[in-house]
């Protein structure tokens, strides 16, 4: 009987199955660690017919995957709604670069929301102006702000949402939907929802990246990253990923493989421990500001609402007043929390939230906040209690 759309299995399912051809696993569950370099052709004929066909799932050559990686690539791409392929690359910076790289060229404008991960920004106006690229910043809350960078040149927008760090969330289709009036090609940083949370490409979305270091890999063990597309796009990055040799392990690949059965669970833990945590700090008297925006009455929560059908343990707050130095001691009390970037691992970290000298259009704090209210810090929930989390924080308050 053919299938309905409707016999489409949900995503629990599919993160279950996803990428576990027979041909790839063989008689065991998880797809082997393939370690290869080299192909080995049976004679002469096959070897005038091997190199010349580049196709996904035909082994010409390591630096093209094996079989490790492309269930990997094909597991992304099944939770992906609207992907017809994924390209996987050493980091997430690396996805993003071969993203920007794969659309953008000499003269062309990039614009970049003014709240994204800063080695978006440095890519922004480091790498791609030494390949006379000229890039732009627009407010991440201001779609106006988005039309008016735009110019002729311009050829794509790199968005985030939650913004890095600030937690502010873009109206995605919104700002997909211009990009496209004016035949920019979209970009997306997926990686603090991923798709399970946000499905971009049917958001409106050319391209979608996600730091497959974070939730993905989800024990802090692994680097990788990657990019997804629908047909048009994922030729494209494929082209220029292969140009630009980029490759991952397939121990690393069967890693992040070993994350992604989980990653369901695991976004549902840390995002239920999520809000309790940051309803329990907006009760607090030192905090001015919980940019969390699964919370209700958070700043960015009736468009998380609307757009998104899941969230994580990443968040932010802002404490009243205070300064740096207090700031440190509230940290530095802390013993659950790891003092760490990265996130997304199965333990909690804590950072600070400095954006105001990197920004290019926007003020930190915002307009409107009172201006002592600036000292944040980042919080990553892992999969501890949530109440020994909560006595943790208990603990940075009164060392404040
Ligand atoms: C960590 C991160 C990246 C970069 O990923 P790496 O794998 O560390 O290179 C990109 N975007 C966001 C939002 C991140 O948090």
């Amino acid at each position: 009987m053919a299938k309905t759309p409707t016999d489409k299995p949900k995503i629990a399912t599919r993160l279950v199955s996803a990428g576990r051809r027979p041909e790839w696993t063989g008689s065991v569950v998880n797809p082997p660690v393939w370690r290869a370099s080299t192909h080995l052709y049976a004679d002469m004929a096959a070897l005038k017919d091997g190199p010349k066909r580049n196709e996904d799932g035909r082994f010409f050559y390591g630096r093209r995957g094996a079989p490790t990686q492309w269930a990997l690539a094909e597991a992304l791409t099944e939770i992906e709604p609207g992907a017809a392929g994924t390209i996987l690359y050493p980091s997430g910076v690396a996805a993003l670069a071969g993203a920007l790289m794969a659309v953008l060229k000499a003269g062309d404008v990039l614009l970049i929301t003014d709240n994204a991960y800063d080695p978006t920004r440095a890519m922004g106006i480091g790498l791609l102006t030494d390949f006379g690229v000229e890039t732009r910043f627009f407010d991440p809350l201001d779609p106006a702000s988005l039309e008016a960078g735009i110019c002729e040149r311009s050829r794509a927008v790199l968005l985030e949402a939650p913004g890095s760090l600030t937690m502010e969330v873009q109206d995605v289709p919104a700002l997909a939907a211009i990009a496209r009036r004016h035949g920019l090609v979209s970009v997306f940083d997926n990686t603090w929802a991923s798709p399970l949370g946000f499905p971009a490409l049917e958001r409106g979305i050319d391209i979608t990246v996600m730091s497959l270091s974070k939730h993905v890999g989800g024990h802090s063990d692994l680097m990788m990253g990657a990019a997804s597309a629908g047909e048009k796009f994922y030729a494209v990055l494929r082209k220029r990923a292969q140009q630009l040799g980029q490759v991952v392990s397939p121990d690393d690949a069967a890693l992040a493989l070993r994350g992604l059965r989980t990653l369901g669970i695991r976004l549902r833990q840390e995002t239920s421990s999520a809000l309790e945590i940051a309803e329990w700090l907006r009760s607090r008297p030192e905090v001015a500001h919980v940019l969390c925006p699964m919370l209700p009455g958070a700043p960015g929560h009736e468009v998380w609402a609307r757009d998104f059908t899941g969230g994580c343990g990443l968040f932010s707050f802002v404490f009243k007043g205070g300064d740096a130095a207090s700031r440190a001691r509230f940290v530095d009390a802390l013993s659950l929390f790891g003092i760490g970037y990265s996130w997304g691992g199965f333990e909690s970290l804590v950072v600070p939230v400095d954006p105001a000298p990197i920004r290019a259009v926007t003020p930190w704090p915002p307009a409107g906040w009172n201006p002592t209210d600036r000292f944040g810090l980042r919080l990553a929930i892992g999969l501890e209690d949530p109440t020994d989390l909560i006595a943790d924080l208990e603990r940075g308050f009164a060392a404040l």
